[in-house]
């Protein structure tokens, strides 16, 4: 390894959401393509903290149609506000 500072190791505990936050889709990307063998990944950036991409599996409905991105992302949202205790 000659090059400093990979873009994979460019990431920080995300503050909004605990998740690994990658500060760049560029370095999300270069992650993605170092973990995912099955290209069923999504980056996204985080809701709570929109600065921050996290990489994260597809799930099934989506990957056939059944729910678009949009939604999955939305009951994500939900849920970590839920997880937060936002929507109690
Ligand atoms: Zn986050």
């Amino acid at each position: 390894m000659s090059r400093k500072g990979p873009l994979t190791d460019q990431w920080v505990t995300c503050p909004g959401c605990g998740k690994r936050g990658y500060s760049s889709k560029r370095a999300a990307r270069a992650t993605r393509r170092n973990v995912d063998h099955t290209h069923t990944m999504n980056i996204y950036s985080c809701k709570v903290e929109p600065r921050y991409y996290h990489v994260g599996h597809i799930p099934h409905d989506v990957r056939t149609g059944k729910v678009t991105r949009g939604q999955w992302l939305a009951n994500i949202a939900a849920r970590d506000a839920r997880l937060r205790g936002e929507a109690s």
